[in-house]
């Protein structure tokens, strides 16, 4: 049997050499405060095992891993429908490309760049009653951590710095892909960002889509088996913008990765991962983490190809 606890700790020393590399994200000011040299990794066994090294029991900001999450509840509500609204191409491009968006007429690429996940967050505004209560619901049963909550100074941080997610949701509104107001949406997508968890509850919260859909702690199914290999098939893609194709190649597993440092990743029928590191490469997705996950699909021979 893989010892997975010797395999994550060989790992800070695998990623030493990485950090110091990357930039932080300070286009929030909020997510540069945070200590550079922080590094966690937690795993989850599809037969409901965890294993953890380093910090993965430090929250952190789980920014665009929360578009894993709104891409699953509104597919759960809405289906396949939400396709109709934004595609399944990667997108070549940076997360936040305006040049993109109006060259594809305000249908995003994916829901994994920010239009994309606008528009997501545009169709769970129809689909929750509560939406900022029932998304933070979603979250907490999924991961069976109660504890988690929305960080409201990385919300106003990223709100007093929304030029550009501003920009983005009035085109997409210009081009009639927004139901609700601007101001709604971006209201709720700010909050979706904030999110603070551990690389442990994060792991925890997206073992379904190592377990073709199954609620984690449930008799039900977060998505069926289709929406969730479809799911994971967007992360291998489109899940690390315009890095995808790196991922893919030196990583090899569905992955989902935001600007605070941290990157979801899926084995299918074995395990979800999550890593932490808050220093960027250049295509805003962790340096070190990429590096982590890299020697551990190196050490476990568990890429999906
Ligand atoms: N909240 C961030 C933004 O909209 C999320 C981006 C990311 O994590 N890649 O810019």
């Amino acid at each position: 049997m893989t010892d997975y606890k010797k395999i994550l700790e060989s790992l800070p020393e695998a990623v030493a050499p990485y950090l110091g590399q990357g930039k932080k994200a300070d286009y929030i000011p909020a997510l540069a405060s945070v200590p550079a040299d922080k590094f966690g990794m937690a795993l989850s066994t599809a037969d409901g095992c965890d294993y953890v090294v380093g910090d993965a029991n430090e929250g952190f900001s789980i920014q665009s891993i929360s578009k894993v999450f709104t891409l699953s509840l509104a597919m759960h509500y809405a289906g396949e429908k939400v396709f109709e609204r934004v595609g399944v191409e990667p997108s070549g491009n940076p997360f936040n490309s305006l040049l993109q968006l109006e060259h594809e007429r305000g249908v995003p690429r994916n829901p994994f760049i920010n239009a994309g996940a606008l528009v997501i967050t545009d169709v769970l505004l129809s689909c929750l009653r509560s939406p900022r209560n029932d998304f933070l619901d979603f979250v907490r049963t999924l991961s069976g951590n109660m504890d988690i909550h929305y960080d409201e100074q990385v919300f106003h941080s990223e709100y007093d710095n929304c030029h550009r997610n501003a920009a983005l949701a009035n085109y997409l509104k210009s081009f009639n892909n927004l139901e609700h107001s601007v101001s709604e949406v971006l209201d709720f997508y700010f909050y979706q960002c904030s999110l603070k968890m551990s690389c442990q509850d994060i792991a925890r919260a997206s073992r379904f889509l190592a377990t073709d859909g199954k609620h984690p702690f449930r008799d039900e199914r977060v998505v069926s088996p289709l929406q969730a290999r479809r799911i994971n098939t967007l992360m291998m893609t489109c899940g690390t913008y315009d890095e995808a194709g790196e991922f893919a190649f030196h990583v090899g597993l569905p992955c989902k990765s935001g600007v605070g440092g941290g990157i979801v990743a899926t084995i299918p029928g074995e395990m979800s991962i999550c890593v932490w590191s808050p220093e960027l490469g250049k295509k805003g997705n962790s340096l070190p983490g990429m590096h982590a996950l890299k020697a551990f699909v190196e050490k476990t021979d568990l890429a999906v190809f």
